[in-house]
């Protein structure tokens, strides 16, 4: 039929409309759906690895963090390490010294040294003593002290002298109550004692010590008791070696020493001294009569009479049994006269007293002097020998100088 046109069916149409045919739409929507699937799974897995990686980054950083604290573990135990082996130099150089020191003299320079060159870095202290006691426990008393200047003065010796500038009852309160030592805040007023045995043998006092420095002191404590008990040992030793233990005089090898020694002053600068022999009238008879240990209390006595009747810087000696010897420097032979009279009119005078008894004593002394009557010391010593026998010759009690054997 002609100018009409017949009606095309609707989807043929649509499909003209687009110029596509059937399988191209189906093909892009599987396109479209493969996008949109491919778009979902990346996603995801982006989710999932960022998830993932996310994880592992802040667990990197953690460990990271970790790390940092073991390394500043590391080097504050480095530090240490060094710290300590800087100590254990400082220690063993101290130790060292120590091991030199026989005397408390000596022990007191090297503790300053100590502590003012090797630790100046690490320990500042206002001024300090070392207080050495004597006496038993419980009646502690001052032997010496030495004090020590700051940490930033001028180096000098440490300076001796008999007494404490500080309370030692209240310094040996606090070391009697704190065996370890104790810093008392504020001030930082250290007492660190040092023992012997259950005895305290010194004590450390120092001024304003910081808590640090207080530790290092007590890391050398345990070095600086050993040291002292060395010390005190040899003290003792010294000491039984040169004292008499029957009348505290001085030994017989000790005054032989002393002899020569004055002998070689002498002789160096042109001076003179003199020497006492006495010997005890009739000691025999007195043993027989009341028994020796009588004799030995009247020895004791008599020791103690001669030592007060002279100078602090004349030396007494037990130069035998009931034989005593006495060196006065710078004192020529009528000066030596005078001083054995005084010494013989003391005895005479004296009663005596031991166990009841008062056993009546007196004394001869023999005086020689130096250079008139002897040369060398067996010279002298023969002189004044000689002197003593012509006394006992002459009825005893009596004193005589060599060649003018007239004096009494
Ligand atoms: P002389 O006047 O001639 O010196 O007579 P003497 O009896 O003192 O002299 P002698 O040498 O004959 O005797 C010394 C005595 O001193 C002998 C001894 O019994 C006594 N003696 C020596 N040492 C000690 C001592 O340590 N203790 C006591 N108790 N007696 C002593
Ligand atoms: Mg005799
Ligand atoms: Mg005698």
């Amino acid at each position: 039929m002609a100018g009409s046109i017949a009606p095309r069916p609707k989807a043929e149409i649509r499909y003209a409309v687009s110029g596509m045919g059937q399988l191209d739409i189906i093909t892009w929507g599987i396109l479209c759906v493969l996008y949109g699937v491919s778009i979902a799974a990346c996603s995801m897995v982006l989710g999932r690895a960022r998830k993932r990686w996310g994880f592992a980054i802040s667990d990197f950083q953690k460990k990271e963090n970790g790390l940092q604290i073991e390394l500043d573990r590391l080097n504050a135990i480095d530090a240490e390490v060094a710290r300590r082996e800087k100590m254990s130099v400082v220690l063993y150089d101290f130790t060292k010294k120590m091991s030199g020191c026989l005397k408390f003299d000596e022990i007191a320079a090297v503790l300053e040294s100590f502590l003012r060159e090797d630790l100046k870095d690490s320990l500042t202290f206002k001024k300090g003593e070392l207080i050495v006691l004597k006496g038993p426990k419980g009646a502690y008393g001052v032997d010496r002290a030495y004090s020590f200047l700051s940490s930033s003065s001028v180096a000098a010796r440490p300076a001796m002298s008999r007494n404490s500038s500080y309370n030692s009852k209240d310094i040996l309160a606090i070391s009697s109550a704190n065996r370890k030592g104790k810093l008392s805040r504020p001030g930082g007023f250290a007492v660190m004692p040092i023992m012997n045995g259950e005895e305290i043998a010194a004590v450390l006092v120092m001024e304003d010590v910081r808590e640090d420095a207080f530790e290092k002191l007590g890391i050398m404590i345990p070095q600086l008791t050993l040291e002292m008990k060395k010390v005190l040992l040899y003290e003792t030793v010294e000491h039984l070696s040169i004292v008499d233990g029957l009348t505290g005089l001085y030994s017989r090898r000790y005054f032989l020493e002393r002899l020569e020694e004055e002998m070689k002053r002498a002789k160096s600068r042109r001076l003179v001294f003199s020497f006492l022999m006495a010997d005890i009238d009739h000691f025999k008879t007195c043993n027989d009569t009341y028994g020796h240990l009588v004799g030995d209390v009247c020895l004791r006595q008599m020791g103690r009479l001669i030592k007060e009747s002279v100078r602090e810087i004349d030396l007494v000696a037990r130069y035998g049994g009931e034989e005593f010897s006495v060196i006065l420097p710078d004192t020529g032979k009528e000066r030596a006269l005078a001083v054995a009279e005084r010494i013989r009119k003391r005895i005479e005078e004296n009663v005596f007293r031991a166990y009841d008894e008062k056993p009546k004593l007196t004394i001869s002394i023999g005086a020689a002097s130096y250079p008139s009557d002897g040369g060398d010391s067996n010279t002298l010593i023969d002189s004044a020998d000689k002197a003593v026998y012509k006394a006992k010759a002459d009825g005893r009690n009596l004193v005589k100088g060599y060649r003018d054997m007239e004096a009494t």
